[in-house]
Order: C-alpha cells, then structure tokens, then sequence
C-alpha cells in the first residue's frame, strides 16, 4: 500500500501547532516581506503568505514597490535589520532586471533570514550547526518523516542543484546519515541513478519527467516541481499516476510540498523570534 504524502493536511497541523506557541509569547512575530515589481506570480505568492502569516498570529508587513533602486532596497533593509520589532525579512525572488539579487539577499541580517538563502546560513547549514533552513528542503524532511523515521544509511538521489532546493535538500539528508547523490541536467543515466534511491527528489521543473522504471521498488518519492500544463492544470516533476504503486510514499502535486514550504516560513519566522 502507497502511502499518500498529504502535505495539506501536514501543514495545516504545523500551521495549528504555531498558532498554540504564538498564542503563549509576549509579542506577536512579525515577518516583513518585500515585494518588488509586477510579477503576477509573485503578488500570488506574496498574499498567499500574508493570509497564513495572519492566521496563524504572525504580524505581516508587506512593503510593496513596483520600482526601487538598489540602493533604496538596501537601505530599507538596514532599516529592517535594525528594528528589533522584525523578526523574519524575506525578499521575494525573483527581482526585476537591473536590482542585484545577490547584494539584497547578503544585507538581510543572517538571524532575520527566515528562506534561509544567506550564504552564512548556508555555510552553517553545510557545517551542521544550527540555522534558519529554505523552507522547501525543510518541509521535505517533515513530509519524508511522515514516511520514515530514521533515515540512516538509505541511498538518497535529490534531482537539482539549485541553491533554494537542491543543495540545502542534499545536506539534510547527509545530516541524517544518508548516502546522498545529487543529480543535475549534465548527469549521465539518470534513471539508473534514481534506480538505487531509497529516497527520491525531483526538482527539476520539467512535467513528469521522472517514470515508473526509474524508481527502486518502495522508495520514498518527493516531487518538489510545479509546471503548468497547457490544459491549466499543475503537475509535478514526477509522473504520479505512473509511479504510484511502485513508491512506498509519495507527495502530490498540488497539496504536496507547495503548502510545506508556507508553514516551514512561518516556523522559521517563529524560531528567529524565539532565537532572540
Ligand atoms: P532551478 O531551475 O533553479 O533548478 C533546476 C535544476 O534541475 C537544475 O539544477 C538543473 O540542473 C536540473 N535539471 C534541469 N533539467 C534536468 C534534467 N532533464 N535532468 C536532470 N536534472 C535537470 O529550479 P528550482 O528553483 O530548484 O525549482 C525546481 C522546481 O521546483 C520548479 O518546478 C519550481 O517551480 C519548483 N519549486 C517548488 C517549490 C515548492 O514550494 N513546491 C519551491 C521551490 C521550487
């Protein structure tokens, strides 16, 4: 029997959980988001976090530009980093053309990171001490968790190698004592690589790339993708109804891992808070 990884319902319980810990602090958090430009998907994304903040007690504060010069953004950062009622700063990626990603995303104050994407809390991470992680490897372990227990000693494949996903996923999986080999677009024989997984990721971004024949009998299957299919409808990087029967577990898309990376946000916001 395949178990469905239903990571609604896991971040509901996650979202509820947080409400009971904000309900006891002394002072609501607040996570300060910065919203730049005309991306629909972003303003999506961005209202999507608004609402779970407010739920679950998070203040939310969106600071809203359609232009802004890098030196404005930055200074608006320095403000935020300095002002101990901000507990979490988030920067919605992507920036317009002619704002320097890197530069914005170094000034945020490496405690108030709440995606995780500093380079000092990427070298912690690397290091294994204790920090704010990217939310979508974080919201994987909970939902692989869901599958198994201790991880010790499996085959771990994470396709991609971005630094938002891939790479924290694959350190993660080493701190629990996983074999881990990370897969990309220039790797030789993918689907025998993935053959071996005891433990499968697929972020990749392209629709139901992964297939039955490349998934070792009760594998742990995440599919971290998101692709719009031109009926409208999202798919995953794996093709679930292909794979299904052959996973041990595996996640949905939609309702998988997409409503794991907001709660692992809003988590990340209450420990930066609890931190202080
Ligand atoms: P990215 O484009 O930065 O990285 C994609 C990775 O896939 C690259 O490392 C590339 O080498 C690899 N790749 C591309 N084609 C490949 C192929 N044919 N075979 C093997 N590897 C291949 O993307 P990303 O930001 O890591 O996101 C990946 C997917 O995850 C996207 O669909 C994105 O929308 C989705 N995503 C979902 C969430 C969520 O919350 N569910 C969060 C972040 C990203």
């Amino acid at each position: 029997m395949t178990l469905l990884l239903n990571g609604f319902e896991l971040a509901k319980q996650c979202r509820l959980e947080l409400a009971e810990k904000i309900k006891k602090l002394p002072r609501r958090p607040k996570l300060a988001v910065l919203l730049i430009g005309n991306d629909p998907a972003s303003a999506v994304y961005v209202k999507n976090k608004e609402k779970a903040a407010n739920e679950v007690g998070i203040q939310s504060e969106i600071h809203r530009f359609d232009t802004i010069s890098q030196n404005d953004l930055l200074a608006l950062i320095h403000k935020l980093n300095t002002d101990d009622t901000v507990d979490g700063i988030l920067v919605q990626l992507p920036l317009p053309a002619g704002l320097d990603e890197k530069e914005i995303l170094q000034a945020i104050n490496p405690e108030k990171d709440v995606d995780g994407f500093h380079p000092v809390n990427l070298g912690k991470l690397m290091i294994g001490e204790n920090t704010p992680v990217a939310c979508t490897p974080k919201g994987c372990m909970k939902l692989i968790h869901q599958a198994k227990e201790d991880l010790t000693g499996l085959n771990a494949v994470v396709i991609g190698r971005s630094v938002i996903v891939g790479k924290p996923m694959a350190q993660l999986l080493l701190r629990e004592n996983c074999t881990v080999t990370m897969a990309h677009s220039k790797t030789r024989n993918l689907p025998e690589l993935c053959r071996h997984a005891d433990i499968l990721i697929a972020a990749i971004g392209k629709p139901k790339t992964v297939k039955a024949d490349w998934i070792k009998e009760n594998a742990i299957v995440i599919d971290v993708g998101i692709n719009r299919l031109e009926n409208g409808k999202l798919c995953g990087d794996v093709d679930f109804d292909d794979c299904f029967d052959k996973c041990a577990a595996i996640t949905p898309v939609p309702k998988g891992v997409g409503p794991m990376t907001i709660a692992m946000l809003l988590e990340n916001t209450v420990e930066a808070y609890c931190s202080k």
